[in-house]
């Protein structure tokens, strides 16, 4: 893990999401890698999938994203905010999302991020395979995430299910389907629900969950 891309999604900067990002800069930093962040509330990135990702469009009459995507990629027509973080995804070895649980899946403006950027053409489609034929295999990926429900709620019996039931269509259909390796996720449970040294020995935890990923 030498070229680390931080995908962050917390609209505020003292939150303990944030936090936890931080402590990833900074133990990658420490390692000797290099990070970089995208921190989407602070680029103000627009998540919405739209005609405006193109200089140009093949077909003005009807919209058609994938056919739109796969034709920027072939013609280097997507706009400079999408090909710019095209460029850091493709630069990167190891691809961190960042963000608190919403309605049981990313924050739009995460979600958003995947469909601009994870294009037709560029990700996948238009001759490139996906999930172990995919063309990101040699990425790692990973998700360290907050909830605002606590631990038991997310059990095998818990009232809202298994997590990593939940974490599928990101894990699956997004991160494995592009060929990356995912690994498990940290999750920081309800750490609203935390006293000030819970949330300290949390953040030590992800330390040792970071150690433990890149010596995998
Ligand atoms: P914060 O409230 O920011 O942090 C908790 C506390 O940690 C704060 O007091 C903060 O000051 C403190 N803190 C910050 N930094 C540090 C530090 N360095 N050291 C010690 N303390 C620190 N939850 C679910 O479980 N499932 C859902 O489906 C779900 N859907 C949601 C949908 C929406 C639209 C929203 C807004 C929330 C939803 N939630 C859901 C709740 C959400 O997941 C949690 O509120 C969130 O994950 C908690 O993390 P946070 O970083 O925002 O916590």
């Amino acid at each position: 893990m030498k070229k680390v891309l931080i995908i962050h999604a917390h609209p505020e900067k003292q939150s303990f999401c944030s936090a936890l990002k931080d402590v990833a800069i900074n133990h990658f930093q420490s390692k000797g890698a290099e990070v970089k962040v995208s921190d989407l509330y602070k680029m103000r990135f627009n998540p919405v999938g739209d005609k405006h990702d193109f200089l140009e469009l093949s077909n003005p009459d009807f919209f058609k994203y994938q056919a739109e995507q796969t034709n920027a990629f072939q013609k280097d027509l997507f706009t400079p905010e999408v090909k710019a973080e095209m460029e850091k995804f493709l630069w990167c070895d190891t691809l961190i999302f960042t963000f608190p649980l919403w309605w049981f899946g990313l924050p739009a403006i995460q979600k958003g991020w995947i469909d601009r950027v994870f294009a037709m053409g560029f990700a996948y489609g238009a001759g490139k395979g996906v999930y172990d034929n995919g063309a990101f295999k040699d990425k790692i990926a990973f998700s360290v995430l907050t909830t605002g429900g606590p631990e038991i709620a997310y059990g095998d019996s818990g009232k809202n299910g298994n997590l990593e039931t939940i974490l599928y269509p990101i894990h699956h259909g997004m991160f494995y389907f592009v060929g990356m390796q995912v690994k498990k996720p940290f999750v920081s449970f309800s750490p609203a629900r935390l006293s000030d040294e819970e949330r300290k020995n949390e953040l030590d935890r992800l330390e040792d969950y970071l150690d433990s990923v890149g010596e995998e």
